[in-house]
């Protein structure tokens, strides 16, 4: 396909910010797709693989700069001093490109996507001398094709910024739409969640819009899981009383603690241990121990488990939060000390495949069972998630308490007959925890601090997301709670360091920045506010850790915080 045609999809597909209109224009699109385009799936995202591979184009907004002056032939420092007055530079792209094609009346070679994908899936691959020098030459090749409108979404997908508010659920709609569209209401809702199901399985939309485009639903169920590639983790709701919780999921259920640590997704394959966090990223080498305990004390050639990863005191044995730990998902270096000084124990909760087949569709208790059986309980390193099956209030709450005496988050309600679903918030398997003020946000700007804080970004905006149009709307600022030296916790100095590469504007001392870099922050009251797009704010928001786990797709959503925001009215009333 030519990656204009690609250029004036997305054109066309941001020309409307509504919803059922994108869906209309992506489906036709996706209608004209031939066998041989199946990659330009990827592209529609702003991605060059499945989201189940690692590698990504990273190129920084600095390299893209350099691309974008070698391919016009105008100084670098010109064109970011275009950034800087425009604020997009796939606009600044635009802009230069089309003054360069008057200049030279240049007759390029027309681009296609395949050339587009070649170049870009080069980029992950270089690595050592030399590499800035080829990078950039592999980008300017395509600059110097393309055609303005080319160069605004090529710089766009290069920085990972692609503004057009396709996600993969726009994807999926789109898909039921182009290729089903006899079905009445409910069989497309069914085709969407059969889609999706897939999708959620193999992480890999290429592969399913393959079996789509021939119109072959049923074909879908054989979309393989497949061990070694990321799955989706399920994902709970939450409800607030055990009655609620109960009335649910059904009695009796199974009880499980709510560990306060991090997902750790387990693939058994031969011999190789793969360890994946929740968002897909591959985590093995930062675990080095949890592989030698899955390969001792489980039995099994290959299989996937679902489990936490706890951190304790090594001393008095007693579990820690979550944020003692969470450095250990992210340092990719002095492993072996971190592992002696930040031990973990794996709590097994799920099983999702094995021995050659998937366990999605057997129930809990089944799951459960064979957990059980393949696995030999070892405190501090492995052991099954603690647990009872009841169905007596009285014995719920009191294993809850015994929950949160444990220094655990609270309890987990899951019902004993249901399904795996990979990727899904599901109706049964409940959280409980005690009330508590926090939310999940992303940073999508920042100010540079003063005095003893110059240098460092020092105040920084919170966003939610809203997901149905893939927009980050503000709620608020943050200072509180980042410490001035990195050896007490999250400082100003590690967090410039990991925003610094995502800020994509800069403006006297504010930056905005690429929504990227989760963080929990807890708070003493939400209000209406008209200070911020999201029509609420934070009273007293204090950052508690970053959450390197969590992607930005599972942040807060505006539904959510109105949802909290008048339950806290409702408290106030009647507590
Ligand atoms: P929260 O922010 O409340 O911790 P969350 O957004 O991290 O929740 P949810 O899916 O809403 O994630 O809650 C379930 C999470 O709880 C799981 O992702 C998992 O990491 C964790 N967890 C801890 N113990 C269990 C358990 N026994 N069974 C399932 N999940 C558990």
């Amino acid at each position: 396909m030519k990656s204009k045609k690609l250029a004036e999809f997305y054109e066309e597909a941001s020309s409307t910010t509504k919803r059922l209109e994108k869906i209309k224009i992506l489906s036709k699109f996706l209608k004209e797709l031939s066998e041989n385009d199946r990659d330009v799936m990827y592209l529609l995202l702003g991605d060059i693989y499945p989201e189940y591979s690692e590698k990504r184009i990273g190129i920084s907004n600095q390299l893209a700069i350099k691309a974008i002056s070698k391919a016009t032939g105008i100084g670098s420092k010109q064109v970011t001093k275009e950034w800087k007055l425009i604020g997009d530079l796939g606009k600044v792209a635009e802009k230069l490109t089309k003054k360069k094609k008057q200049a030279t009346l240049h007759t390029a070679q027309t681009l296609t996507t395949k050339k587009v994908l070649e170049n870009l899936r080069k980029l992950p691959e270089l690595e050592g001398k030399g590499t800035v020098g080829k990078k950039l030459s592999l980008i300017t090749e395509l600059l110097s094709s393309a055609t303005p409108i080319e160069a605004l979404y090529l710089i766009r997908t290069l920085i990972g910024d692609l503004r057009i508010g396709i996600k993969e659920s726009t994807v999926r709609e789109s898909m039921a739409l182009a290729f089903f569209p006899g079905l009445d209401k409910d069989g497309k809702k069914k085709a969407a969640k059969k889609i999706q199901d897939a999708i959620d399985r193999t992480n890999d939309l290429a592969a399913v819009f393959d079996i789509v485009r021939k119109k072959k639903l049923e074909s879908l169920d054989k979309l393989p899981l497949q061990v070694g590639k990321p799955i989706k983790a399920m994902l709970a709701q939450k409800v607030n009383t055990i009655a609620d919780g109960f009335k649910v999921v059904g009695k009796p259920c199974a009880i499980e603690y709510k560990y306060d640590g991090f997902r750790l997704l387990i693939h058994k394959k031969d011999k190789e241990v793969i360890l994946f966090t929740r968002r897909l990223e591959n985590v093995t080498n930062q675990f080095p121990e949890v592989v030698e305990y899955v390969q001792k004390y489980v039995s099994g050639k290959s299989f996937i488990l679902d489990s936490e990863a706890v951190g304790f005191d090594k001393k008095t044995k007693e579990y820690k939060p979550f944020q003692s730990v969470s450095q250990r998902i992210r340092r990719k270096y002095h492993i072996e000390k971190l592992q002696k000084e930040l031990p973990i124990e794996v709590n097994v909760f799920d099983i999702i495949y094995y021995e050659g087949k998937p366990q999605l569709d057997e129930p809990f208790e089944k799951r459960t069972a064979l957990i059980k059986k393949i696995i030999k309980n070892h405190p501090y390193k492995i052991v099954h998630s603690k647990g009872i099956i009841t169905d007596s209030e009285k014995q719920a709450k009191k294993f809850y308490k015994k929950a949160l005496a444990d220094n655990q988050e609270g309890i987990m309600l899951k019902n004993l007959k249901a399904e795996y679903q990979p990727g899904s918030r599901v109706g049964h398997m409940l959280k409980i925890k005690p009330e508590e003020r926090d939310l999940d946000l992303v940073i999508t700007g920042a100010e540079y601090g003063t005095g003893k804080r110059s240098g460092w970004l020092s105040s920084f905006i919170l966003s939610c997301r809203d997901g149905n149009k893939g927009e980050y709307l503000e709620i608020g600022k943050v200072g509180t709670g980042i410490k001035e030296k990195t050896e007490e916790g999250t400082s100003f100095e590690e967090l410039t360091k990991e925003l610094t590469p995502y800020i994509i504007e800069e403006k006297g001392k504010s930056v905005k920045i690429k929504p990227k870099l989760v963080v929990s922050v807890t708070y003493q009251e939400i209000q209406k506010s008209p200070n911020y797009n999201s029509g609420f704010a934070l009273r007293f928001p204090r950052l508690t850790v970053l959450r390197p786990d969590k992607s930005i797709k599972e942040i807060a959503t505006p539904e959510e915080i109105k949802k909290d925001f008048e339950n806290q009215k409702r408290n106030w009333r009647y507590g």
